[in-house]
């Protein structure tokens, strides 16, 4: 092969998987690759996967059946599968796609440059899917960060719950969190980057403990990072929400007040069965507590409708929880069986119509509030880090809430923090007009 060899990554799923996918690719750009956009100009593709819901499964296997069809044309091109599919299924996934070169689990990212490397020579598929004890020796500067002002860090990784519905703790294991010096100094590194923006990772993120440093300590340490302007975390377990945690969140200057904190349902029974370990009005208690130390907390969560057994009543106590609390935003999902996860062992008998037609009815009772919700903004400055040139001489960002909002202004101004005045609303967004940099 003559040049630069080159590899494009399709990336499925949550954040957890957009920065396992940073590495990879900042590992492979190490050893000589060059990135390209797309599969049709790459020598290697890369799949990583989700396999949280079906949805995300099929999506991924649509994406593996055209590349089959790549590989026809082009022979040379080489196929690469890592993830949360590729741990669940393992090998078996192989029976049905012989086209794959390089198979590789959850613990086991960082090797992918060297089993890519492998299956060229030996010219056979190469495959790792240990369960690696330590998750994190991969060097802090080598991910290659696709967001120009927001960096994620992973501070935990694996989940120690159980949820009924749940396939995450089989493909990513349990809880493994990371030394706090360690978070701290990638933390500096990223800051002496140009980064001013920073977001924890890990899928019950505020469980963490390493040591003597609980979550509301591993905050304190972060938010002292000279040159940080803005922290954020993801994703917020409420078993975990505590009084440390909610000081520490309404006090450090950094840390922006904007929490995800997924319910999946408003009924007590739901609840129980999924063994989310809470009720309905302890999650509504932790609202409150976190609310009191942070009186304009902006909110987001996670919520399944469909569940098994969900009557229409307990659809109801959610759609009430909603109304209550009021989120700034809320991702709903119909449920979705899922491969060795508890649930499977209680009929889906929702039909997937009253599924949709329930997940219509929260999302437009959402995006009505959401509205409302931004409306109340109009007239507001608010700051924003920019972000993304959306083209049209328009450029947007976010403000510390989360908020995304679109306003006239050219490339220079991203990674700049500038107030701007808050001159319209939609259920997603703001629009606005640049009023001044802050700095
Ligand atoms: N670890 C986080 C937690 O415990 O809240 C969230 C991880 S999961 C990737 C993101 C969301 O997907 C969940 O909060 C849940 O709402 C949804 N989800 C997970 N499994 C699902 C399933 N089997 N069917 C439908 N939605 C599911």
């Amino acid at each position: 092969m003559k040049g630069k060899t080159r590899f494009f990554i399709q990336t499925f799923g949550c954040q957890m998987n957009v920065n396992d996918s940073e590495k990879v690719s900042g590992l492979l750009q190490a050893r000589g690759l060059e990135a390209v956009e797309s599969a049709a100009e790459a020598d290697f593709v890369f799949l990583n996967t989700c396999a949280v819901r079906e949805k995300a499964t099929a999506k991924f296997r649509h994406s593996l059946g055209r590349l089959r069809r790549l590989k026809i044309e082009r022979p040379g091109l080489r196929i690469g599968v890592g993830g949360c599919v590729a741990q669940l299924e393992g090998e078996r996934l192989l029976d049905r796609a012989r086209h794959v070169d390089v198979l590789v689990g959850t613990h086991n990212l960082h090797r992918v440059p060297d089993l890519l490397l492998e299956a060229a020579t030996t010219g056979s598929v190469a495959v790792d899917l240990d369960r690696k004890a330590d998750a994190f020796d991969i060097p802090d500067e080598i991910a290659a960060h696709g967001n120009p002002v927001r960096a994620y860090v992973t501070a935990m990784e694996g989940c120690n719950h159980v949820c009924s519905f749940c396939v995450v703790p089989r493909t990513r294991g349990p809880e493994v969190n990371r030394a706090s010096s360690d978070i701290v100094r990638e933390v500096e590194g990223l800051v002496a980057r140009g980064y001013t923006e920073v977001m924890l990772l890990g899928q019950t993120v505020n469980a963490y403990r390493h040591g003597d440093t609980d979550f509301a300590g591993l905050l304190a340490r972060v938010d002292r990072v000279e040159g940080l302007r803005r922290l954020r975390f993801t994703t917020s377990h409420p078993q975990h929400v505590d009084e440390r945690m909610a000081a520490a969140f309404g006090s450090l200057p950094r840390v922006c007040p904007y929490l995800h904190l997924p319910f999946q349902s408003g009924s007590d029974r739901i609840l129980a069965s999924m063994r989310r370990g809470y009720t309905r009005d302890e999650y509504l208690d932790t609202i409150a507590l976190l609310r009191s130390r942070t009186p304009d907390l902006a909110l987001s969560s996670d919520v399944i409708v469909g569940y098994p057994g969900e009557t229409e009543a307990e659809f109801a106590e959610t759609l009430a929880v909603l109304e209550r609390v009021g989120f700034d935003a809320l991702f709903a999902f119909t449920y979705s069986p899922r491969p060795g996860t508890s649930a499977l062992r209680l009929p889906d008998d929702i039909p997937e119509e009253e599924k949709r037609r329930r997940l219509h009815v929260l999302n437009a009772h959402q995006q009505q509030w959401q509205r409302r919700r931004h409306e109340s903004r109009v007239g507001a400055v608010e700051e924003v880090l920019v972000e993304t040139v959306d083209g049209g001489g328009r450029v947007s960002g976010r403000t510390p809430h989360f908020r995304i909002v679109h306003f006239d202004g050219s490339e220079d101004l991203v990674g700049s923090l500038v107030a701007v005045e808050i001159t319209g609303a939609g259920p997603n967004a703001l629009q606005g007009r640049l009023s001044q940099p802050i700095h």
